[in-house]
């Protein structure tokens, strides 16, 4: 037997027909499943379910999860008597119109068809046109369920999971009960552009007294979103409570807000809507209180509880005002624990979310709290277990230690705070930051109107800047007697919250008071004073920078010349500072070498403050690749962490200069980012032809000298590049006069030159993705771009799984690493895409960790940059996936390359013109066992757990890969040159 043949015209339309018969019988069989999946389980479907008054006159239409939103609507509104209806489409396409009209009650007179979805230039939305479709063939057929052709009006509602509540639904009715209705409408948004949207009565309200509403307020990959996904098992389970859980994140990589809705109740809960009256909240991080009005969400007489650093005592007088108003207004109950303090002392770090969860069993009241305490450690053992014995036991003592520590907080009479809220942005940021990106920062991006969003969907960039998360406990702090200004930690901040700058001395006029400044250790630039600044309300507090200090304090050996402190006492004081830096100017970068990181990191970083994980692995590439080639970058990002941190609204960390230029930045799909970047290069390609051909074409008018110096510029180094920019500058300026004195055809080229005059400076053209992207889905393309000869430089943020979605394994996933889809860890070795990209002998290649050898990856990036062809850079990124604490990331780079699992090389063609061998190991040869680096990672210590002979198996297979790629990796290395051996090719 054989399918897929190659159908031509004459058969291919019969083929196509030869389905009806099986479209015809779908829906009965449909309707067939379902009766049998009601004898089974109980639960009963109807191709088209009606629900509501029997007598309805408008009825409302729609599928999904929407459905049960509108159940409940109807059913309140039923009960107040009005004749309203729903029918609940369960099988569309085949759409049958037959039980769609059997479904019908004979009373309808206006019918709402509402969809999740948008048809732009179409009539309708695809379920709106079936309807109209079947109601006219009815009527044409005499077969109408109802007296007369009922009204239908069509809406959007909900796209890309906007909230959609039972107001909404009422909203929708109530039009319906108009004369004259809109129709092709919206509801849950403010149209103000062509005037769509329904006004919304939220007061309207359909939620379910008896039922407990929680709402929780956590810190991205803190813990809160697993630790209330376990209370919603544990309730549902254990209890006759129906339970459920949703959990709204933004799409920042974690240091962010997490809000978690759960419902548990004795009736079912059809309610798929977030909470607004919530009768428990929980503030797991006290800096949200100082940005967020939670309470709003508060019903009166609700539980509050709060994560505080300040005790039942002294937590009063820390609050915001309109905190402490809300409190006494609603009559809220207020418990405080320190679990940052608890989990410290029980050896948990900085994980709260088991302290968390004990005090909301303990103080919610929905399970007996010696049963919900057992629950709790029931849970612990079955999520943890794998980890080890004592990770359950610091999970238990977390517990335990948490009833001693909970307190509630007798609330005082009257307001007596004086601090307001934080604005989201500062009063000064640029007017789309505060009225658009505000409000999107604080939370309430539903509230904006169709007109505050750029039509044709670009943002302004570098507006990290104003999104001041203050989310590090603690921050690093400058002793400027003991730094020798080496810029280590400058280089490896993932977030660009650490800088450095020498400036002339009399720039520190106005310093502010704790400013601090000394004299530059730079031979040629002694005269010249130098600052290290920390970012106090951006630095997420990794650690890395402290890390990466070689300076130890002979005093006291664990002192650095940065060392971490509390950052709340700082934060005033050091946001000061950070502003006075900010304005110093930056080094020229003329005066700077480009091969030592001394001087790199002065180096303007056009990519900081992003929203990627504490210590991320991935962002000191891009914030290197930002600053070495600045302004003239363009990137093709493919989806994945580095398209989320970079590209998510409402900020965005790339950044421009103080000339307003930066990097051109867009983002494709996983499956085309690398043809999308080089469909970048070809049209910067086209268009600096088509400026080189105008410029030669008009070389007499524009001055034949700099037409020439143009056209021949050595672009190769960054003085040829700053001199073609300064050439540039003088073309456009003779254009601009030439275009105003002329007046015949010649205007159009002088408008076309001003529009691509720019692309006569080099550009540098990247091609951004994770390995999920590079070694599996766009890989195709990845190979055919690297193929196509063109300058494109292709840079792998490697972090071994797909992190984006929560760490999946992906081919670049090491053997016996545990991942999603590989539970009993990897069986089969990484994929070598570097070498694979070798075999071209045209393509730059390069393996990088920046945390083991920073000058390497330097090299690389340069080098990679000039080659004039393919280049691609496989950089290895210390991942939160990978299960340590990411402060150690440097060390771990570190065992990564000395244990042969990550060698370090370039390969470079353009020494081959050279008579070189273009393979160049740049580390050495194993020193150090595989499990010396690996097991200090959770990933693979999993393993060793849950199923230690497979484990043993897999590290002594993992260790022979090491030996075998060194092996290949060395031979290549000490190679003859390629000359050579092309004259080694036999005679005939
Ligand atoms: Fe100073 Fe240490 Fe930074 Fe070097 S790494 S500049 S010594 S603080
Ligand atoms: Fe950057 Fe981390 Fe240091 Fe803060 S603690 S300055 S984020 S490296
Ligand atoms: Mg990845």
């Amino acid at each position: 037997m054989l399918r897929g043949t190659a159908q031509n015209p004459d058969v291919y339309f019969q083929a196509r027909e030869t389905v009806n018969p099986f479209y015809n019988a779908c829906p009965a069989c449909v309707e067939k499943a379902m009766r049998r999946f009601e004898r089974v389980v109980g639960r009963k479907y109807e191709l088209f379910q009606y629900e509501g008054a029997p007598d309805a006159e408008r009825v409302v239409l729609l599928m999904g999860s929407g459905a049960e939103t509108a159940h409940e609507a109807v059913e309140a509104l039923t009960e107040k008597g009005e004749k309203v209806g729903l029918l609940k489409v369960r099988l569309y396409r085949p759409f049958s119109i037959e039980h769609f009209l059997a479904g019908l009650p004979k009373s309808v007179k206006t019918l709402v068809v509402l969809e999740r979805t948008k048809e732009p230039g179409g009539p309708g939305e695809p379920l709106y046109l079936d309807v109209i479709t079947a109601l006219s063939e009815a009527q044409a057929a005499g077969k109408l369920p109802c007296a007369a052709m009922p009204r239908v009006i069509g809406g959007r509602y909900g796209l890309s999971s906007k909230e959609f509540t039972p107001a909404m639904v009422k909203a929708a009715l109530d039009e319906a009960a108009k004369a004259a209705p809109k129709n092709h409408f919206t509801v849950g948004i403010e149209d103000d552009v062509t005037h769509t949207s329904l006004t919304v009565d939220d007061a309207f309200s359909t939620e379910d007294p008896k039922g407990v509403r929680a709402l929780f307020f956590g810190l991205g990959a803190d813990g809160t979103v697993g630790a209330n996904k376990n209370s919603v098992k544990i309730i549902g389970e254990e209890t006759d409570n129906y339970a459920q859980g949703y959990f709204v994140y933004d799409s920042k990589k974690s240091g962010t807000i997490t809000i978690s809705h759960l419902r548990f109740g004795p009736r079912p809960i059809r309610s798929t809507y977030l909470i607004s009256h919530a009768s428990f909240m929980a503030c797991h991080q006290y800096s949200f209180l100082e940005r967020f009005d939670m309470l709003r969400y508060a019903e009166p007489g609700a539980t509050f509880l709060l994560n505080s650093p300040f005790g039942p005592d002294s937590v009063w007088e820390q609050l915001p005002r309109p905190v402490q108003a809300a409190i006494i207004q609603k009559r809220l109950k207020l418990y405080v624990i320190d679990a940052y303090e608890v989990a410290k002392e029980t050896g948990m770090g900085s994980r709260i979310n088991t302290v968390m969860q004990t005090c909301f069993f303990a103080i919610s009241g929905v399970l007996p709290r010696a049963e919900a305490i057992e629950q709790i450690k029931k849970s612990i053992v079955k999520t943890y277990g794998k980890r080890g014995e004592s990770v359950v036991q610091k999970n238990f003592a977390a517990v335990d230690r948490t009833i001693d520590r909970l307190f509630e907080v007798k609330i005082p009479a009257s307001v007596t705070s004086t601090t307001e809220l934080r604005p989201p942005v500062p009063a000064q940021a640029p007017e789309f930051v505060r009225k658009v990106l505000g409000p999107i920062i604080a939370g309430d991006g539903d509230t904006l109107p169709v007109s505050a969003m750029p039509v044709d969907g670009t943002f302004p960039t570098g507006t990290a800047a104003w999104e001041k998360r203050n989310i590090a406990l603690e921050i690093p702090v400058w002793d400027e007697k003991l730094c020798i200004q080496c810029g280590k930690c400058v280089l490896v901040c993932p977030h660009a919250t650490i800088r450095a700058k020498i400036f002339d001395r009399q720039q520190l006029a106005g310093q502010p008071p704790s400013f601090k400044a000394v004299e530059a250790r730079w031979k040629d630039y002694k005269q010249l004073a130098y600052s290290l600044q920390v970012a106090p309300e951006d630095c997420t507090g990794c650690g890395l920078c402290v890390q990466s200090c070689p300076v130890k304090d002979k005093s006291e050996s664990k002192r650095r010349a940065i060392n971490m402190q509390e950052q709340a006492p700082l934060r005033a004081a050091e946001a000061a500072n950070w502003e006075f830096f900010l304005g110093l100017p930056e080094f020229d970068r003329e005066k700077l070498s480009v091969n030592q990181v001394k001087d790199l990191q002065l180096f303007q970083p056009l990519f900081e403050f992003s929203g990627a994980c504490s210590g991320c692995g991935e962002t000191p590439y891009i914030k290197l690749l930002t600053q070495l080639f600045g302004d003239r970058t363009l990137i093709g990002n493919a989806t994945g962490c580095s398209s989320i941190y970079g590209g998510n609204l409402p900020t965005t960390p790339y950044a421009a200069n103080h000339e307003g230029r930066g990097p051109a930045w867009s983002n494709s799909l996983f499956e085309d980012n690398a043809e999308f970047g080089l469909g970048m290069r070809l049209a910067v390609d086209q268009q600096n032809a088509y400026a080189r051909l105008l410029v030669q074409r008009y070389a007499v008018q524009i001055g034949e000298a700099l037409a020439e110096e143009i056209l021949k510029a050595d672009q190769s180094t960054e003085a040829g590049i700053f001199e073609q920019r300064k050439r540039i500058v003088e073309l456009k300026k003779r254009v601009q006069g030439w275009l105003a004195v002329t007046t015949n055809g010649v205007a159009a080229a002088c408008r076309d030159l001003l529009a691509v005059a720019d692309s006569l400076v080099k550009k540098s053209v990247w091609i951004l993705g994770g390995d999920g992207w590079a070694y599996d889905i766009g890989y195709g393309g990845l190979d055919h771009v690297l193929a196509s000869g063109r300058n494109v430089n292709v840079l792998v943020l490697d972090t071994e799984v797909y992190s984006n979605t929560g760490g999946q394994m992906s081919k670049a996933t090491p053997r016996g690493a545990v991942a999603k889809f590989a539970a009993g860890g990897k069986q089969s070795a990484k994929k070598d895409l570097g070498l694979m990209a070798v075999t071209y002998g045209n393509v730059y290649v390069a393996r990088v960790a920046m945390g083991a050898n920073d000058m390497q990856s330097v090299k690389a990036f340069l080098e990679a940059e000039r080659w004039d062809g393919p280049s691609l850079i496989i950089a290895y990124s210390p991942c939160i996936a990978h299960g340590y604490d990411l402060v150690h990331a440097l060390d771990q780079s570190k065992l990564a390359v000395q244990s042969g699992y990550w060698p370090l090389f370039r390969f470079n063609p353009a020494l081959v013109a050279e008579g070189k061998n273009p393979f160049v190991l740049d580390s050495k040869a194993p020193a150090l066992p595989l499990e010396k680096y690996i097991y200090n990672e959770t990933r693979y210590t999993m393993l060793v757990h849950s199923r230690p002979d497979d484990a043993r198996r897999l590290l002594a297979d993992a260790q022979a890969d090491v030996m075998n790629r060194w092996r290949i990796y060395d031979q290549m290395a000490t190679l003859p040159a390629e000359s050579k051996a092309a004259a080694e090719v036999p005679a005939h």
